[in-house]
């Protein structure tokens, strides 16, 4: 039977709703900076709100953070540093870690929810992803923290001091414990600010510290927008940088950088190839090229955002694709049948419907399934592009949001041209029954990770990181430890 023969799967059932119960969570009405293990009042008494994005209810006020608030913050990590934290074994630490890590797991489902609700996830992706991985983090980097002599061997290493860390919206927690845990396993204090549309998860991570008696100082957190960000990036006593966000403010940041030569790691934006070769097991890859573009409604650094498909199978897969597509369930993100959920904030939507209406004018052509998007909120359906030629701004910019585009190939040679040919370098996937595909290719991808018959996998001990304007440095492994750590030769920052 021809592809296009195939009926559309109507079984005449619908889901039940199974919304995930808010009463777990306990959101104060507003919230301070956490500075010195105490929440404390901004010092210029601003406030912003923080809204759920699927209803537009509003969450709770937030401390919007000043360059005194930053201030503030670093001298209380710098304190720290050269006090209690800086003087402990590396195994004392580590069980700080641990503990960290055993109430993510206890209080999982609490954080999940919150999670949800500041930022628009489904409820099956923050349960299923970013707590269990939040956690794994802690506990990956608390068994490095006494190991770190076994971890360098012949090189002594000693903390840089006082980290500044910057998180992005699309994975709140999850991005926060990739930063602080081997920050903390190496003897470094932390300045940490969250994402203005997304501080909730992190404050409530600043509850477990108090419960598990962090010293006071080891992590601070600074809430704010762009500016609060700026002021920490431009603190004179911030001895390591690290940064994860859009390649635009990344760049700013590596000039500031610089000019005080502060290490520094970035992890920025992507525009992955998902290229799937005609003996793929197809409707495998149709599940994983979902995966890897629809969930968290494609705001995934790494999402595989253009579809490289053999043109032997293109239109069958194409077929088959919307097809699935068709099926997915866009909505309520508490719900545990939702696939996808709502755009983070209003700003984003705007982003992703401008980018789109470009693909339309220069002459993609547009797919959206029929679906009923709710009337409160900010929501964008699955989207793919067919048609798409690589000058056309959807195939080269990144849009992160639900949106797809297909572009075909035919040789291998011509696949690795197509998907080397942007400015990012994060990641790719490859859908292929042989192995010597897949690792010809993998060699060939200028991406920092490369995923073979699978899509969006993550692990604390593996590195992920990118080539190019995707940034420099690795997050997990060893090689996510050592940017917090530097050789000790005698006599610099630090007291080495
Ligand atoms: P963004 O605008 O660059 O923001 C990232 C963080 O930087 C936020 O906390 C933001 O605060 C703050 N910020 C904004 N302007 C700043 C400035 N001038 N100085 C210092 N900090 C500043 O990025 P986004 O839109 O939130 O996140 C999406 C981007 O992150 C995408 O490009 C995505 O690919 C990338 N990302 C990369 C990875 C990775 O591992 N490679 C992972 C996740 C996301 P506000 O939120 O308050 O503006
Ligand atoms: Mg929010």
């Amino acid at each position: 039977m021809a592809p296009t023969d195939n009926p559309p799967e109507t079984f005449g059932i619908d889901y039940a709703p199974a919304p995930e119960s808010t009463a777990v969570v306990d959101i104060a009405d507003s919230y301070g900076h956490f500075i010195n293990g105490d929440f404390v009042e901004p010092s210029s008494g601003a406030t912003f709100p923080t809204v759920n994005p699927a209803t537009e209810t509003h969450l709770a006020d937030i401390a919007d953070g000043s360059a005194e608030d930053v201030d503030r913050a670093v001298t209380a990590a710098r304190a720290a540093f050269e006090g209690p934290w800086g003087q402990m074994p590396g195994s004392e630490r580590g069980k700080y870690l641990f503990r960290i890590a055993r109430q993510l797991q206890e209080r999982s489902r609490e954080f999940a929810v919150l999670e949800t609700m500041d930022g628009g996830k489904p409820i099956t992706e923050s349960r299923d992803l970013d707590l269990p991985m939040s956690a794994a983090w802690f506990f990956y980097y608390a068994g490095w923290a006494d190991k770190l002599e076994y971890a360098f061997p012949n090189r002594t290493m000693a903390p840089h001091g006082v980290a500044g860390q910057i998180v992005p919206w699309n994975f709140p927690l999850m991005m926060a414990a990739w930063k602080l845990a081997p920050a903390l396993a190496a003897g470094n204090t932390v300045v940490l600010k969250p994402a203005e549309t997304t501080p909730l998860t992190a404050l409530l991570l600043a509850d477990v510290l108090q419960d598990i008696d962090l010293p006071p100082g080891v992590v601070n957190i600074v809430t704010g927008a762009g500016a609060t960000g700026a002021a920490l990036v431009s603190h004179p006593g911030i001895d390591k940088l690290a940064f994860t966000g859009s390649t635009d403010v990344g760049k700013a940041i590596q000039r500031i950088a610089s000019t005080r030569r502060i290490p520094l790691t970035l992890e920025l934006g992507g525009k992955a190839a998902h290229i799937v070769f005609e003996d793929s097991a197809v409707d495998q890859a149709v599940e994983g090229v979902v995966t890897g573009i629809y969930s968290n409604q494609g705001h995934v650094c790494c999402a595989g955002s253009r579809l490289l498909v053999e043109e032997s199978i293109a239109d069958q897969f194409v077929e088959r694709l919307r097809r699935r597509v068709s099926t997915l369930r866009l909505g309520d993100p508490l719900d545990k049948n939702t696939d996808v959920g709502a755009i983070n904030s209003a700003d984003q939507l705007q982003r992703i419907t401008d980018m789109v209406a470009t693909g339309v004018s220069e002459g993609a052509d547009l797919f959206q399934p029929e679906v009923d998007l709710p009337d409160k909120g900010y929501w964008f359906p699955p989207t793919v592009f067919t048609g798409v030629q690589q000058s056309h701004t959807v195939a080269r910019e990144e849009i992160f949001g639900p949106v797809l585009t297909v572009q075909t190939f035919r040789t291998a040679e011509e696949a690795v041209e197509k998907a080397n040919n942007t400015p990012y370098g994060l990641s790719a996937g490859i859908w292929t029954e042989k192995g010597s595909k897949i690792l010809w290719m993998a060699e060939k991808l200028r991406a920092g990770v490369v995923w073979a018959n699978t899509y969006n996998r993550f692990d604390p001990a593996s590195p992920f990181g990118g080539y190019k304007e995707s940034g420099f440095g690795r997050e997990g492994g060893l090689h996510g430890l050592s940017p917090y750590l530097r050789e000790r030769t005698g006599g610099t920052r630090g007291g080495a």
